[in-house]
């Protein structure tokens, strides 16, 4: 990775083989929490990449979304918008169905949480196959709103999750 800085940050990324299930291997992102000046850091350059957008608006899907979308909303002085799996909103929401592995999930949100051309950036962990974050997006066109730009802290490549979300901007710090 191209800085001393995305360096120090993969290394803290914890590989774990077969989790949650066999085959998968899960990207955990809790040390970089657990660090103050790693997690301080990769706050700095998410916010950055977010500002070039000037959004009105952070999305963030659940739920290591909420963590780092919550923190770069705070520190653009934007608001935070949680997209939730079904059933966790207690407001009225809109719903869009996605295809996991196996089955589907469905993610929500507050219809009221987004205005008409606001301008939102997604901020999401990590980009797999784009199914999540696809969704996400298509919520935000239900609510007639501008998608400024999508921002990963991880992307697996070999996933081709980008070709699921169009002409949109994306940002992804690391890529494996
Ligand atoms: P996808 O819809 O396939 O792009 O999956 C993205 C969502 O699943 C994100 O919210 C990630 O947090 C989670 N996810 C998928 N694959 C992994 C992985 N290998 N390690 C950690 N999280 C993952």
């Amino acid at each position: 990775h191209s800085t001393p800085e995305l360096a120090a940050l993969s290394a803290a990324i914890r590989d774990v083989p077969d989790f949650p299930k066999p085959g998968i291997l899960f990207k955990d992102i809790t040390p970089i929490l657990n660090d103050g000046a790693l997690f301080q850091q990769t706050i700095d350059t998410l916010t950055a990449a977010a500002a070039n957008h000037m959004p009105n608006k952070i999305v963030g899907i659940d739920a290591r979304g909420f963590i780092f979308g919550a923190a770069v909303a705070d520190r653009l002085g934007v608001g935070f918008v949680p997209m939730r799996k079904k059933g966790k909103l207690p407001w009225q929401t809109l719903s869009q169905s996605y295809a996991l592995e196996y089955g589907e999930a469905i993610l929500e949100v507050h219809e009221d949480a987004i205005l008409p051309g606001e301008r939102v950036v997604i901020v999401d962990d990590l980009l797999a196959t784009g199914g999540t974050a696809a969704a996400a997006a298509q919520l935000i066109s239900q609510l007639n709103a501008d998608l400024a730009s999508f921002i990963f802290l991880i992307e697996l490549e070999a996933l081709q999750g980008r070709d699921l979300l169009g002409e949109t901007t994306i940002t992804s710090l690391l890529r494996y």
